[in-house]
């Protein structure tokens, strides 16, 4: 168990995102302005169908409009991308994401730099990548992005403080290195062959876990008041491991009981809190806030596109 104040509560800060993305929105749409996202979804992968159909609930409570267009997961590298050249020359179309695993055999990295850079609302066009690295960021991937509007509204220090990374992902690790440098942060970024993992992560005041192995951070890899934001989503199906991970907490074991499934992270919730300043839960962490920054980055490839 912890004190609630140590618990950095993204459902809220995503909330509160959400509720200035609506209200820019309803500024855009009194100028004539419909921002729009459009979603490339190929294949019939459960989580991503998940994933979409949230994403675009989303953008209809915020007014803002969203297509989706479901593609089988027969579709050949040519029709995936005379669909991306037709999004880039719609004027009204303002951010375009094209829902990640592709089906087998398709190059996720030509369709993705096929995307205009002006609607690469994920932020993984080379072109966007290049910018954030030179510190001059245009549209940034929506996980990190999240992780630091989260660190700036709760007013956690990153200036001049170690901040350590588990994971080198494009979509998380590496972009997230990069924001957190440009904040000021010492930054060490660590991954599967990196000698006495635990050594590094004590060493840091705020780490970040995104490495998608369950509970892998432990008492062991964290000091007393690190500030701890767990990237990781992983869904637990058997008791076994749920009573190993959370046989302190009642309410998960209900959970589990209710539902035969419960979520959790990269890091070892109930054994690291005690020790954290600061820590994400999962759910409620990091997740709530990626899909905001989604929101909150169509709007933003919206103004931009049009100089407002
Ligand atoms: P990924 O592409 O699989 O990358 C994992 C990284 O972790 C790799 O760099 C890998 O090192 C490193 N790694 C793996 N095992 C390790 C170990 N034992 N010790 C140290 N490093 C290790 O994962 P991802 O896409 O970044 O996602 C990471 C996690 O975040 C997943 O659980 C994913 O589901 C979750 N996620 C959540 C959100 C959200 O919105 N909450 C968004 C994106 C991802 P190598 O490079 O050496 O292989």
């Amino acid at each position: 168990m912890m004190d609630a104040e140590k618990k950095l509560d993204g459902s809220r800060i995503a909330a509160d995102i959400r509720d200035e993305v609506a209200a820019e929105v309803a500024q855009l749409r009194a100028a004539g302005v419909a921002p729009r996202l459009d979603v490339v979804l190929a294949g019939d992968d459960p989580a991503s169908e998940v994933y979409v159909a949230s994403k675009a609930k989303t953008c209809a409570q915020l007014g803002m409009e969203s297509i989706t267009h479901e593609l089988p997961g027969t579709v050949g590298q040519d029709e995936l991308t005379s669909l991306v050249d037709r999004l880039n020359d719609d004027p009204g179309v303002d951010g375009i994401l094209v829902q990640l695993p592709l089906p087998n055999g398709l190059d996720s990295h030509a369709v993705l730099d096929r995307i205009d850079p002006a609607k690469d609302v994920d932020g993984f066009h080379p072109t966007n990548v290049g910018l954030l690295q030179q510190g001059r960021p245009n549209l940034v991937p929506c996980t990190p992005a999240g992780v630091m509007e989260m660190l700036r509204r709760e007013n956690i220090e990153v200036k001049g403080r170690r901040a350590v990374i588990v994971g080198r992902s494009d979509i998380v690790g590496k972009p997230m290195a990069m924001m957190l440098l440009h904040a000021h942060a010492t930054v060490t970024l660590c991954h599967s062959r990196t000698r006495d993992l635990a050594a590094v992560t004590r060493d840091a005041e705020i780490l970040v876990a995104a490495v998608g192995q369950l509970a892998l951070i432990g008492e062991d890899h964290v000091s007393e008041g690190v500030v701890v934001v767990d990237v990781g989503m992983h869904r637990v199906t058997d008791r076994e491991t749920v009573e190993r991970l959370y046989g302190s907490n009642p309410k998960k074991l209900a959970a589990y009981d209710k539902r035969g499934a419960v979520l959790s992270g990269d890091v070892d919730f109930e054994k690291v809190a005690p020790k954290a300043s600061r820590i994400t839960p999962v759910p409620g962490g990091v997740g709530p806030l990626t899909i905001a920054m989604l929101m909150a980055n169509t709007v933003r490839a919206a103004r931009l596109r049009r100089g407002i």
